[in-house]
């Protein structure tokens, strides 16, 4: 006969908490851990060498319950679990991830269409959710007067709040941390969440393990990325320009007719305007290597677990010449029940769009982050670094042998690895 031996309290192992996750360049910024950890042990500060967001541990106050690890997006996601979770079945793209409709659409308030990036559908979309009721709240990301190129996310409650976080900010933002102020509403109070591919698989796996969280959040929009850009390329940007970065006032990353939209740089009392492709081209310059060495691991692109998803109007644009419009894909059943809510608005002009152009289109001009990602963990494996656990049919499948994105791999392990300054 067995006996079980119980390990008293004081010698139990601890659980492990994210400390690990940057350490092994996992860590994607989101924040999740920050805003959920139930000792609020952790927060999010800048790492200057590498210009991104990382969490620091209150050894103090962590318990080592271990709640952060299993909410951490950076070092797993099972995509295949979150999928069934928040649509309830798998996706039928690799790129697209799982759709109901695909439409292109903006916001019928030309002054909203104006000072948004790519026609303001995400930020009339929170409106209409507020003004009928839907929410009483948005998680958004606004620019901070008091700190120009550190953006700050807030819960948004009324439609000035919504509108002055319009705007995309090309920047790392350790959006989830406000889940603190979500978690800690009253019961029944109900919100919206605007956030990034990787910033709502913090907020799925969460909302997981979380039932009070799941049941605040009534509206996921996620916006499509292809990669984020590093505090280092903004530096980099404004330096090519001539611009310090302690003489920025202000900081519009894009606005105006797109594509492809302006960007505005207030510095020393004088406005600076430039075409925001000429901006996005200074951004990306790589002798500073801007863009977060977690992207080059990220393998969703049009924020597949959200309910509805948002992506800039090229496609749109390039598809039909039309301007100021973005693109949309409603993801399961809550997306659509709002879509139909809100139509009677009249504040939104919405337009059907054909879901395999747009994957065509993604493919042709941003790749497929899965297939790229296949080619990249052959150089991870056989080096025995670490790299993020995915769970996705889409990496199950045989691949046939391709030279080009053998090559493109390399590079970007070589990027990743060789080059890069380490995390502390
Ligand atoms: C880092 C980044 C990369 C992107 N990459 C692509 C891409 O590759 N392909 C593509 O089609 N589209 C991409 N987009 C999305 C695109 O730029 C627009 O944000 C999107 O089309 C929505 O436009 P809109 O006019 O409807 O949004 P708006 O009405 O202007 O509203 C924008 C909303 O985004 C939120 N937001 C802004 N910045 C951030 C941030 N950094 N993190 C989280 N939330 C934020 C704000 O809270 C606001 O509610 C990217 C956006 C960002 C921030
Ligand atoms: S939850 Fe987000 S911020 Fe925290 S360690 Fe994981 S990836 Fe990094
Ligand atoms: S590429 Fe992925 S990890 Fe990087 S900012 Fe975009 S969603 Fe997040």
């Amino acid at each position: 006969m067995t006996r079980e031996f119980t390990v008293p309290e004081g010698l139990k192992p601890k659980m492990s908490n994210i400390k690990s996750v940057y350490a092994d360049g996992l860590c994607m910024g989101c924040g999740t851990c920050a805003g959920m950890c139930p000792s609020n042990a952790i927060m999010m500060i800048v790492d200057q060498k590498q210009g991104v967001y990382r969490p620091v541990i209150d050894s103090n106050k962590c318990t080592g319950c271990g709640y952060c690890y299993k909410i951490c997006p950076g070092h797993s996601v099972d995509f295949e679990e979150l999928n069934k979770f928040s649509t309830g079945r798998q996706p039928q793209s690799s790129i697209l991830g799982s759709y109901l409709g695909c439409f292109n659409g903006c916001s019928m308030d030309n002054e909203l269409c104006y000072v948004s990036s790519s026609g303001g559908l995400v930020t009339q979309l929170l409106i209409c959710a507020l003004e009928k009721g839907i929410i009483e709240g948005a998680l958004v990301t606004s620019a901070d007067k008091d700190n120009p190129l550190r953006p700050r996310s807030f819960i948004a409650r009324t439609k000035e709040e919504i509108i002055s976080a319009a705007g995309a900010k090309y920047c790392p933002v350790p959006v989830n941390v406000m889940l603190k102020e979500i978690r800690n509403a009253q019961p029944g109070l109900k919100f919206a969440v605007v956030g990034l591919p990787c910033q709502i698989q913090g907020i799925r796996k969460a909302e997981l393990i979380n039932d009070e969280l799941k049941k605040k959040i009534v509206l996921h929009l996620g916006i499509f990325c292809t990669h984020g850009i590093n505090f280092r390329g903004t530096r980099a940007a404004l330096k090519r320009m001539g611009i310090k970065e302690k003489q920025v006032e202000s900081l519009r990353y894009r606005f105006g007719d797109f594509p492809p939209g302006k960007t505005l740089i207030k510095f020393n009392g004088v406005e600076k305007v430039v075409d925001h492709l000429e901006f996005w081209n200074l951004l990306l310059t790589r002798r500073v290597n801007a863009i977060p060495d977690r992207c080059r691991l990220c393998i969703d692109q049009t924020a597949e677990l959200a309910d509805i998803s948002v992506g800039s109007g090229w496609f749109a644009y390039k598809a039909n010449k039309q301007i100021n419009r973005s693109v949309g894909l409603i993801r399961n059943i809550v997306g659509k029940t709002f879509m139909q809510q809100i139509s009677s608005a009249n504040r939104i002009d919405v337009l059907p769009s054909n879901p395999e152009a747009l994957e065509l289109f993604e493919e042709k001009h941003r790749g497929d982050k899965k297939c790229r990602y296949r080619y990249l963990l052959f150089f991870l494996k056989l080096s025995g670094r670490k790299y993020p656990v995915y769970q996705s049919r889409f990496l199950k499948s045989k691949i046939k042998f391709d030279f080009k994105m053998s090559i493109e791999a390399l590079k970007n392990y070589l990027r990743l690895f060789l080059f890069r300054k380490k995390h502390a």
